[in-house]
């Protein structure tokens, strides 16, 4: 079975690691990409300069042999530092000990996913534009960038890996009984900078603290910023799209100094090219897709924001992705190569999961821009953690689940989350609880309930994980 050939479309992050891991298990791999070779010219990734790598995406890229490398050219950013409407700071860590999440160059990431990927034997073509997939028979024709020319490829078995707006999926779509959904947030987001601090020799002065993502909360909408190793940060502002306040508000130089004045003031000093950045970025917007099956007639399958693309909340899209080619590559180790039964398996495995972090994503939205200032949530969020540390198998905070937690599927992440969410109503229901959870008759009511609980159990994350 291994002599098959396998085509993907889309070199992106996902595409490119599905490639070495497909060539690495023997199988005959080309990879073909709208744009050009990012290695060789300089081209915008077109989304977030920056990720947050995870857990999740670390272990599909231990597989790959590339984890190492990664962390070596991330900053790991080990919780989350607030600053308020009043410009306080207050710093809530994300997990124990070292747990962290790794802040990494989006271009850098990619780079080196296709030079792992040519490395391991996968040919890549560029400037190939995918327009039309013959799902019955199983080609794809490409039209090169460059010349125009086209051409079609044959292959019995066809990855689409080309992002929220796939090709391969368009043309999925328009077979019989496809289900498919799209569906804006009212927020769009917009990419501003914070250069390094003046007069570093090294451009290493991190004018923020480093190891941290930092959140400016304002309940409807909010910023992010997230550290790069030259010393700057790379910012998100989350803002609705129309209405007030929103992007349709900010279109001259005025509103938009007011506005971060107003807002934002303990930052705007350290963005000097607020106004340009502004200006010259795009306003972006933020899609949830679903859509099923993910697999046709055995030949043409959806991998990584093909499949799923989520909102950026829980930072889990491109983790996500990179577990699909994991629980992929465990699906044909346990069908032995068999592709119809290991994409049936894929499948089976991966849909529940994607739809669960979809719903996470657009949930945690509601949690950073506006619960993470809350004083009950502040109280709840040590409660779990101090939970954790006493009864580390029976309560697993649920951003632990789906960040640090790498062998727990997402939707059991999601059920385990919402089951906890109602042990926690009642402890912070407990004045004493409520109060100080470390005093006697807290704790006689936290072990009274914590003792009779069964640890956290979860099914497998694919056939040969369990
Ligand atoms: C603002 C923002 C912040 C984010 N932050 C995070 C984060 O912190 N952590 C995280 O895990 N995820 C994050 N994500 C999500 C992450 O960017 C995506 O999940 C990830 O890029 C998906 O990878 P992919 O390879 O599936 O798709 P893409 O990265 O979109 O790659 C698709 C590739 O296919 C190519 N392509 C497209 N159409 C065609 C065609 N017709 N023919 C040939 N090639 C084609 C594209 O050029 C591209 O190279 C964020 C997303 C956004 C928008």
């Amino acid at each position: 079975m291994k002599e098959q050939d396998v085509i993907i479309v889309g070199a992106g992050l996902v595409g490119s690691l599905l490639g070495t891991m497909l060539s690495k298990r023997g199988y005959s791999v080309r990879l073909f990409e709208r744009r050009p070779d990012m290695r060789e010219e300089t081209i915008s990734a077109g989304k977030s300069i920056n990720l947050a790598m995870s857990d999740r995406g670390l272990k599909a890229l231990e597989i790959a042999g590339l984890a190492d490398e990664i962390l070596r050219i991330a900053i790991p950013m080990q919780g989350r530092m607030i600053h308020d409407a009043q410009y306080n700071l207050s710093f809530q860590p994300y997990g124990v000990g070292n747990q962290a999440i790794n802040s990494v160059s989006r271009g850098e990431l990619n780079k080196r996913l296709l030079s792992m990927a040519e490395h391991h034997g996968v040919s890549i073509e560029f400037n190939q534009r995918c327009v039309d997939v013959d799902v019955l028979n199983g080609s794809v024709t490409f039209v090169n960038e460059q010349s125009g020319a086209s051409q079609s490829v044959a292959s019995r078995l066809i990855f689409g890996a080309d992002g929220a707006f796939s090709a391969v999926r368009a043309r999925m779509q328009i077979t019989d009984r496809f289900e498919y959904s799209q569906t804006y947030l009212p927020h769009s987001y917009k990419e501003l900078h914070i250069p390094p601090a003046a007069g570093s020799d090294h451009g290493q002065q991190f004018r923020l603290e480093k190891n941290a993502l930092h959140i400016w909360p304002r309940r409807s909408y909010m910023m992010i910023a997230l550290p790069n190793i030259d010393g700057s940060f790379t910012c998100t502002l989350f803002l609705a799209h129309q209405g007030s306040p929103s992007f349709d508000e900010l279109k001259t130089e005025k509103n938009v100094s007011a506005f971060f004045q107003q807002n934002f003031s303990d930052a705007v000093p350290m963005m000097p090219t607020l106004i340009q950045d502004f200006a010259a970025n795009p306003e972006s917007s933020l899609v949830t897709v679903k859509c099923s099956p993910w697999v046709l007639n055995g030949k043409v399958a959806l991998i990584g924001d093909a499949a799923h693309a989520i909102v950026p909340f829980y930072g889990q899209g491109m983790n996500c992705g990179f577990e699909d080619c994991r629980v992929l590559l465990e699906c044909l180790e346990a069908a032995n190569d068999d592709w119809p039964m290991a994409l049936r398996y894929y499948e089976a495995y991966r849909k529940p999961d994607a739809d669960a972090i979809a719903d996470l994503a657009v949930e945690n939205f509601i949690e950073m821009r506006d619960k993470v200032a809350d004083q009950r949530f502040l109280r709840r969020k040590k409660i779990e953690a101090f939970l954790h540390e006493r009864y580390p198998d029976r309560f697993i905070p649920q951003y632990t689940l789906v960040t640090f937690s790498p062998n727990v599927p997402y939707c059991e992440a999601r059920r385990i989350g919402i089951e906890q969410e109602n042990l926690m109503e009642e402890f912070l229901s407990d004045p004493a609880i409520y109060e100080d959870w470390t005093k006697p008759d807290a704790l006689a009511h936290i072990d009274a309930v914590m003792q009779n609980r069964q640890p956290v159990m979860y099914k497998p994350l694919s056939p040969s994980s369990g």
